[in-house]
């Protein structure tokens, strides 16, 4: 079955029994537990709804298959999916691998309640350089938790050449593929074990949920992130897994349009006399296009410029915009604008933001699928005015 078909049907089959009532959508089943016949074990599979929900299940099945994996699971969160990761695979003195252009929250976890309660040293690496990541490997390394691209400086690792050299040393990759969505990329395929989502953003598509996920392989792995799941609680409620389900039958639709409107303002941008740098993977001006021609299937919807001037210049620029909404968050059908400096990256260390070039000049754009024109339109008013 091709992707756009999974995602419109899988987790969703009408259930045609005896009994079944054939709904094409699958009901929101709000029950926090359910019924069994014998007190031995659960009638039709379900017993708590923090344990296991249909709704849910139905899209953790869906997930798994847009992913390739054999296993998906849904979260409150996609802090929630990667902290029960994290506390499934690592111990205190454990060391892992990071890129150093990571989602803030991701190293906000590491460093502020891993590092911090259970002394879980994390390396943050540039990993463009797969050798980097070889040489920062130690005896204590358990894993190696990667972003392609990168947020908001869209660099690129090599997915494939790292999960080699993590096979050779018996570590784990985790890839979190929210930028891409499994319609663009796929690291599993590449040899990654893990791939982590935040569903809020283009799974859900809609700004309207909050939610995570893991997809997986591995039984033994996903049995323990199972188990946690379960122990730990921050499990995707019934509602928000349906809109997530809603979400992704459009995935493929939209990020075409994404990726379609995103290379458009990509160029304009770049042919742009007030704006100095832009890093989008499919311009060719990108240091890494080649990689990202040979890794992903399209280029998505995330971009980011530095306008020419700093603070001042930026904050105009952004207070004269019309339709692009100023807001953190990304992936919606909707187009939204920030600055990474003061509010997605905020958490970030000013040395840390400076050393990976992170910039007060940095503005960062989630193109949504509105009409290219009314977009250029208002980006080129915007700019007029700071002229
Ligand atoms: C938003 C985001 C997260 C965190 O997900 P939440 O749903 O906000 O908890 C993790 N990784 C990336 C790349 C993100 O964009």
């Amino acid at each position: 079955m091709k992707f756009e078909t999974k995602a419109v049907h899988m987790g969703e089959e009408p259930n045609l029994k005896e009994g079944g009532s054939g709904d094409v959508v699958i009901p929101i089943h709000l029950s926090s537990t359910f019924a069994r016949k014998k007190v031995e074990a659960p009638t039709q599979g379900y017993e708590y709804s923090r344990t296991g929900n249909p709704t849910r299940k139905a899209l953790e099945n869906r997930l798994a298959s847009l992913e390739g994996a054999g296993y998906g699971l849904a979260f409150a969160s996609g802090m929630a999916a990667e902290n029960t990761l994290a506390l499934t695979l690592l111990q205190t003195g454990d060391h892992l691998i990071a890129f150093d252009d990571l989602y803030g929250g991701t190293r906000r976890l590491f460093d502020r309640v891993f590092f911090k309660n259970f002394q879980v040293e994390a390396s943050y690496v540039d990993a463009r350089d797969p050798q980097k990541i070889r040489k920062a490997i130690r005896k204590n390394t358990r894993m190696i938790w990667l972003e392609s691209p990168t947020n908001p400086l869209m660099n690129l690792c090599d997915i494939r050449a790292i999960s080699r050299i993590a096979k050779e040393a018996h570590l784990l990759v985790v890839v979190d593929n929210t930028f891409m969505t499994p319609y663009f990329q796929n690291p599993l395929q590449l040899g990654a074990d893990v791939v982590v989502h935040s569903t809020t953003k283009y799974l859900n598509g809609h700004s309207d949920s909050v939610g995570g996920a893991l997809m997986l392989s591995d039984e033994k792995l996903y049995l323990q992130l199972k188990f946690n799941q379960n122990a730990t609680g921050a499990i995707l409620s019934p509602f928000d897994s349906f809109l997530v389900l809603r979400g992704i039958k459009t995935l493929a639709v939209r990020m075409k349009e994404h990726e379609k409107n995103g290379l458009r303002i990509a160029r304009y941008l770049e042919n742009h006399p007030r704006v100095r740098k832009v890093y989008y993977p499919g311009l060719k001006s990108h240091p890494q296009y080649d990689l990202a021609k040979k890794q992903m299937s399209g280029f998505g919807g995330m971009l980011s410029f530095e306008i020419d001037g700093g603070l001042k210049k930026a904050d105009r620029f952004l207070g004269n915009l019309k339709l692009f909404a100023l807001a953190e968050s990304l992936g919606g059908v909707e187009s939204l604008i920030e600055h990474p400096a003061r509010m997605t990256h905020a958490s970030v260390p000013p040395e840390v933001r400076k050393k990976v070039g992170i910039t007060d000049s940095l503005i960062r754009i989630s193109v949504g699928i509105e009409n290219i024109d009314d977009l250029i339109e208002d980006l080129d008013q915007a700019f007029k005015k700071i002229a």
